[in-house]
């Protein structure tokens, strides 16, 4: 555990950070809460660092990393700048939960996996924010998991999935959102939106004033290469359970664990994980990637997860139930 070290997310202690940086500008790797989940960030300027994060994760080579930045002096070294009506809306929406997509600049070929563009996005966390700052480099960070695993939310899980493989785990407590943030890209006078994320669609509407199109992109053809991959799952069999008839069915069989709404669990007589209330899903949001790995530690080896409104957070919570149930369900 020599590579972890505790810190206030609030008031970095200055030592820390100084120590974190060194690592980045050595060409290390870093991790680090942010306010959706945590990071493991290199200095995006360097292909060799980067390069790192890929074999720390086990990550494929074409999927492409979001770059962190902590002003926009570095938006402009790093992307071709945004389009000139939008700076105003990103002042307001950054520091945020929200990746653009931009045509890059002074970016190798590894952390941008070969596109001529880059996700980038500016945290809403001090730890990260710091991090840059003190650094002086942009950084270039995915999730902190071992790729295809649920993104870790504690800095426990990061250590679970990549152990001493990884410099440095700033460990800042718990990340705010527990969902990644969200990606969206600008295609003529629409909004894309290539991932759905801890900022809400609406949001993304209501602040742009654009129209926003949800990328029905086919995995053959991804415009957002990761979208193609095995994501978020639990190893264990995870079931959507589509209707509260089926999840009561399923659950007298007592051969299931139960994943959902403290609401449902009630009517329910079978072992449960309580997600939330269905009246709160940023706390659902919050417990769903952690009841994945709590999924996999218990006996069962199926777990049954209820479905949530698909409105303002909810959307991004069923991408990732879709995607870690690869569409099978009760
Ligand atoms: P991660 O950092 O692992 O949470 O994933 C980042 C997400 O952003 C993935 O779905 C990537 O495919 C997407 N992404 C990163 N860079 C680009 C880009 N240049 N164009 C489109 N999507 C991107
Ligand atoms: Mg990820």
């Amino acid at each position: 555990m020599e590579n972890i070290r505790k810190v206030d997310s609030i008031v970095p202690d200055p030592e820390i950070i100084r120590e974190a940086a060194e690592v980045i500008r050595r060409g290390g790797t870093v991790a680090f809460p942010t306010e959706t989940v945590y990071g493991i960030g290199a200095n995006a300027l360097d292909d060799d660092a980067c390069r790192g994060i890929f074999s720390v994760k086990g990550r494929q080579q074409d999927n492409p990393i979001i770059v962190h930045i902590s002003d926009f002096d570095q938006l402009e070294y790093v992307t071709q700048g945004l389009p000139a009506d939008l700076y105003e809306v990103f002042e307001r929406v950054w520091p945020g939960p929200l990746s653009v997509v931009l045509e890059k600049k002074n970016l190798g070929v590894i952390p941008t996996a070969g596109l001529n563009t880059v996700a980038v996005r500016m945290p809403a966390h001090r730890i990260p924010l710091e991090l840059i700052r003190k650094s002086g480099k942009p950084i270039a960070a995915p999730s902190a998991n071992k790729s295809g695993s649920p993104s870790p939310v504690h800095a426990s899980e990061v250590f679970e999935d990549l152990g001493t493989k990884v410099d440095l785990i700033l460990d800042g407590g718990p990340a705010y959102f527990g969902v990644e943030s969200t990606v969206i890209m600008f295609k003529g006078d629409e909004i894309v939106l290539l991932r759905p994320g801890a900022f809400s669609a609406e949001d993304v509407q209501r602040i742009f004033k654009k129209r926003v199109k949800v990328s029905g992109e086919s995995p053959q053809t991804p415009v957002s290469p990761g979208m193609k991959y095995r994501h978020y799952a639990p190893e264990k069999d995870l079931i959507l359970g589509r209707s509260e008839e089926k999840i009561i069915r399923a659950c007298e069989s007592g051969n299931v664990l139960f994943i959902g709404s403290s609401e449902t669990a009630a009517k329910l007589n079978c072992e449960s994980i309580i997600l939330g209330s269905k009246n709160d899903l940023y706390e659902v949001a919050r417990n769903l990637f952690p009841s994945f790995r709590k999924l996999d530690k218990s006996k069962y080896s199926t777990g049954v997860i209820e479905g949530f409104e698909e409105k303002g957070i909810g959307l991004a919570i069923m991408n990732r139930i879709n995607k870690a149930t690869s569409g099978r369900e009760l």
